[in-house]
């Protein structure tokens, strides 16, 4: 399999169940319709079924997290088989593999004590709920991928939280592009530049962090300002782009246009930033307004700009928040 980043292909893992493969403990599958047939047109799909890869039979006794002894075990639900080692060790090597893949994101299922990301249930060895944390799959993945975006299927129907994570998503994929191979500062100074509209949509302070690394990426040294950027910019658009912060980014755009239209353009608009900005339209509406203008006017540094297309626009993700 080619692992070529620059390629169109994007790749996300995905655990299985929720492509409509029977590989549950009791026989079933979680089929996800908006992940199968909207997301499935944009991403191939990597599925993994950590239960059924480590040797577990379809169907099965169910497993649950289990706090023994300061350690978190996974059991079977009544033999108490422990299948904690097991899985431990499958979980090491089946995500170093997928390393190698280039993958842009991971959708989890949620709930699962092999595959949720957060707020699985962990329960005392008398059997009553304690605690809550990643099944123990997610967990080797989030620590040994700690900038890949990661999201759970049952959350990805909550418009804000679904338009993050794509965007996330299609970040990462253009973040490793940049850094493959022998990149260039100007190659970096290029990317800061057409991230910044969509940097300061979600955290301001840390866009100007970032473009604190790249004027010290001398200093830094090749590894520390590849390391140091890619955290700094996964970490900054992991925080929501709330309705204030789009607005800003927004009129920051406006002040582009001030020699190119005429007062009744720019009102209009200020106007339907205004709308935007008191929730009565979604930000699709500013944002195909500015681009209108953007193309009409060729305004080349707006053109080049992420945030006014981070994601293909047939997604229709920006209709939502
Ligand atoms: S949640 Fe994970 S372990 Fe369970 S069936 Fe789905 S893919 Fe397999």
């Amino acid at each position: 399999m080619a692992s070529d980043t620059t390629e169109q292909e994007i790749r996300l893992g995905i655990s299985t169940c929720l492509l409509g493969e029977a590989v549950r403990f009791d026989g079933g599958h979680k089929r996800d319709r908006y992940v199968v047939d909207t997301l499935g047109a944009y991403f191939r799909f990597v599925p993994v079924c950590p239960e059924v890869e480590v040797g577990m039979t379809i169907p099965r006794e169910a497993v649950r997290l289990v706090r023994s002894g300061g350690e978190i075990r996974m059991l079977g639900r009544t033999s108490e088989t422990d299948h904690t080692a097991k899985m431990n060790v499958y979980a090491k090597r089946r995500v170093a593999a997928l390393r190698k893949l280039n993958l842009s994101g991971y959708i989890l299922k949620k709930g699962s004590p092999s595959c949720g990301m957060e707020r699985v249930r962990i329960y005392t060895d008398k059997g009553m709920p304690v605690s809550s944390g990643p099944g123990l799959f997610a967990s080797a993945l989030m620590e040994e991928m700690p900038l890949l975006p990661v999201e759970e299927e049952g959350r990805l129907s909550d418009a804000a939280l679904r338009e993050n994570f794509i965007v996330r998503v299609f970040a990462y994929h253009r973040l490793r592009a940049l850094f493959e191979g022998r990149w260039k500062l100007s190659e970096l100074v290029a990317f800061q530049a057409r991230e910044k509209l969509l940097l300061m949509a979600h955290a301001p302070a840390a866009q100007k962090q970032l473009g604190r690394i790249v004027a010290d990426s001398r200093e830094l040294g090749r590894v520390q300002t590849r390391e140091q950027y890619s955290a700094g910019f996964m970490a900054a658009l992991a925080k929501p782009a709330k309705r204030q912060r789009h607005t800003n980014a927004l009129q920051h755009m406006l002040g582009y246009f001030r020699k190119l239209l005429s007062a009744a353009e720019r009102s209009e608009i200020a106007m339907v930033v205004e709308d935007f900005h008191a929730g009565l339209v979604p930000l699709i509406v500013p944002i195909t307004l500015v681009r209108h203008y953007v193309r009409l006017h060729d305004v080349e540094y707006l053109s080049g700009q992420t945030y006014l297309e981070p994601h293909p626009k047939e997604l229709a993700l920006r209709n939502h928040v």
